[in-house]
This record gives C-alpha cells, sequence and structure tokens, in this order.
C-alpha cells in the first residue's frame, strides 16, 4: 500500500483549496480505514467555503484541515480487533461502508439521555485538527478518510450503487430524522422549503413516511420537475409567486385555511424561516435543520403561543437513521429517481471548480448535488 495519498486541504474562505499528499496513517487495532469513492459537496459545506461557518472552529482552527462529510467508500484497511460493523454484520476489506461523519462519545448525560447527535464532544473529541496532525484524513474531501475506534460504520447492500448511497449518510439520514421529530403523522401536509439535496430526500421520505400532502418551494425550475418525482404533490416556484405572503396565503389555500403539520427549513437561510412559521397549521411544528451558520431571523414571538406551535432545532441525526436509510433505498429507491441526485461529478483534483459550480448563493445553478469521485 502506497505511504500517502491525495488529499484537499481547506485554506480557508475565500482561498483556493490545496491538493497534496498526506501520510497514509498507522491504522489503530479498532479503527477502520476508508478509501473513498464518492464525496458530495453539501449546502453545510458550502456555509464553510463561503466563511460562514466551520465546525473545526470548536477546536481553534478555521483552515489547513481536510474537511468534507457527505460521502461513502470501501474499507481499505480494518483494524485488527473491528469484525463488525454497527449493526453486526461481518465486515472485511474491500467492502463497502457509510459512516457517520460525528463521533458521539457515549459517555455523557447528552448522550444518555438519548440525543447522541447533540453530544457536546461530537466533533471536539475527533474532528479535523490540522492536515500535518494524525489521522490526516478527518474529511471526506481525501481519498482515505480514517474512522477512529468506536465510529459508526454501516455495510452497504450490493444491490446500491455508490451514486445512490453517497448522500445517505448527511442528506437522507438528516432528513429521516428531521421528518420523525417534526412529529409526521398519518395524511398530514408537510412544506419543504428547499429541493435541493436535502429537499428532495425529504419528499421522498415524508411520502414513505404516510404524508397526505407534500408541498415543496424552490425557486430553481429542475430541481422543482426533480421534486415531483420525488414525491412532492405540489410544487411552488417562488420566482413566480414572488412575495412571502403570497406563497403563504397558496399554502393555506392547499390546507383548508389552517398550515401544514410540518413546515422544514432546508434552504440553510434565516430569510426563509419567517415564511415558514407562517405556513405552521396551529399545534405543528417548523423543524429548522438548515441554518448552522450564525444568522437571525425576527419573527412575531404569539405565533408560538396562540398557535401552539413549535419549532425543533435539529443537528446531524441519531445513529440508527443511517441503516434505515440503507434499508429504504433498497427496498424502495427504485419508486425515485436517486441515482440523478448527483448531477455534476469531478475528479478529487478540481475541488475548487465543483466548488465553484455548486454555488447557487446569488446565481442560477442547474446544480443539484455536486460530487467528487475517487475511483
Ligand atoms: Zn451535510
Ligand atoms: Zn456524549
Amino acid at each position: 500500500m502506497a505511504k500517502t495519498a491525495l488529499a484537499a486541504v481547506f485554506m480557508g474562505a475565500g482561498t483556493p483549496f490545496d491538493i497534496r499528499e498526506l501520510p497514509l496513517p498507522e491504522v489503530e487495532d479498532d479503527a477502520i480505514l476508508i478509501r473513498m469513492t464518492t464525496a458530495n459537496i453539501c449546502g453545510s459545506d458550502l456555509h464553510t467555503w463561503r466563511g460562514e461557518y466551520t465546525s473545526a472552529a470548536a477546536r481553534g482552527v478555521t483552515s489547513g484541515f481536510v474537511t468534507g462529510h457527505e460521502g461513502a467508500g470501501r474499507i481499505a484497511v480494518l483494524g485488527r480487533n473491528v469484525k463488525t460493523d454497527s449493526f453486526g454484520q461481518t465486515l472485511r476489506e474491500g467492502d463497502r461502508v457509510v459512516f457517520t461523519y460525528f463521533f458521539p462519545c457515549r459517555r455523557c448525560s447528552v448522550c444518555l439521555d438519548d440525543m447522541p447527535n447533540a453530544c457536546p464532544t461530537r466533533f471536539t473529541r475527533f474532528g479535523p485538527r490540522g492536515a500535518h496532525i494524525a489521522p490526516y484524513f478527518t474529511g471526506t474531501y481525501a481519498e482515505y478518510y480514517y474512522l477512529r475506534p468506536g465510529h459508526y460504520v454501516f455495510k452497504v447492500p450490493d444491490s446500491l450503487s455508490d451514486d445512490v448511497i453517497a448522500p445517505a449518510n448527511c442528506a437522507l439520514s438528516q432528513v429521516i430524522w428531521g421528518v420523525q421529530q417534526g412529529g409526521l403523522r398519518f395524511g398530514d401536509t408537510v412544506v419543504l422549503q428547499g429541493a435541493g439535496g436535502l429537499g428532495l430526500n425529504a419528499a421522498a421520505v415524508a411520502k414513505e413516511m404516510g404524508a397526505g400532502l407534500v408541498i415543496q418551494i424552490d425557486r430553481i425550475p429542475g430541481r422543482l420537475a426533480l421534486a415531483k418525482r420525488f414525491g412532492a404533490d405540489v410544487v411552488i416556484d417562488a420566482t413566480e409567486i414572488e412575495k412571502p405572503e403570497d406563497r403563504i396565503a397558496r399554502v393555506r389555500e392547499l390546507t383548508g385555511g389552517v398550515g401544514a403539520r410540518v413546515v422544514m427549513d432546508l434552504v440553510g437561510s434565516p430569510r426563509v424561516i419567517p415564511e415558514g412559521l407562517q405556513m405552521v397549521r396551529p399545534g405543528g411544528t417548523y423543524v429548522e435543520i438548515g441554518c448552522i451558520h450564525p444568522s437571525r431571523f425576527e419573527v412575531d414571538a404569539s405565533t408560538f403561543i396562540w398557535g401552539s406551535r413549535k419549532m425543533v432545532g435539529l443537528s446531524h441525526y441519531h445513529p440508527w437513521a443511517l441503516p434505515r436509510a440503507l434499508e429504504f433505498l433498497e427496498r424502495s429507491g427504485d419508486r425515485y429517481p436517486f441515482g440523478e441526485l448527483l448531477s455534476h461529478k469531478f475528479p478529487l483534483r478540481e475541488i475548487n471548480q465543483a466548488f465553484e459550480t455548486a454555488e447557487w448563493m446569488g446565481k442560477s445553478t442547474s446544480v443539484t448535488r455536486a460530487a467528487l469521485t475517487m475511483t
């Protein structure tokens, strides 16, 4: 096996990624070294790239590390003590796997409270510190990714293609958790703000979980067309219905005048939150997933009281969502165009071009999900 491998080192917002060779780490007995096959550019990565937010800041670093989190790979080196995945299935070198990109400690009151996705040290213990510090390969924008001892990892069924599983460990698991935490009940109405990677996955998941009516809002025609194929019953083109109050009126009209049980921000902009909150029916829930960066919005506080509405913020997902994502893709994935989610592919060395192409803020884009392919 080679002694080094390629990685794209994040050098800070506005500075190109630096493609360089990093030493391959020694694999601890309880660790796994993954050979990445696909790594996607998620909305969170765009927040980092723009300089709006990086989880690495919690460790005092803002550049000089390997980033990226959504993707999948193959086991290159299995630590000698690792025999199975987190589900008890036998693991062998060469197996295709997906993994969580956060690392709950399972030894704190938050983890004990069954919220491992919010464990206060899920990044600070294991996240990227610097490309010069072992195990170097701490993000998916590289040829390898190091799974520390105890990391959640799940074997991928042979029937699922690399393209289909690449969004499983972020977008798909995130919305499985999100729709569930939104309290969706059979026959309920759901509004999805945004039809990017998260939004399209959410349409399929909401339908599979029994939503009666899924309404999806975006401003990009290609995404809205795809949204219908992912299960959206009604799409609202925000460039056609330009005013927020008119979009709110349209949602009310579609929902018997009361609004939707679950409304989700899958855009990642605080601008959509006041509008989305007014689309929530009394007793319903607004699920905030997109805005990972510090940002503000202004709403009438009585919205929550008089309508008994809830707003739920979610970071990541409970790890059970990831094997369920795989099971769902295997069972029902072919009913939806999951294979078309990765609309643009680039080799790792072209990561800078990939980010330029994936950026949607301030311009129109035809990208649904851009991916780096390593094979
Ligand atoms: Zn993500
Ligand atoms: Zn914990």
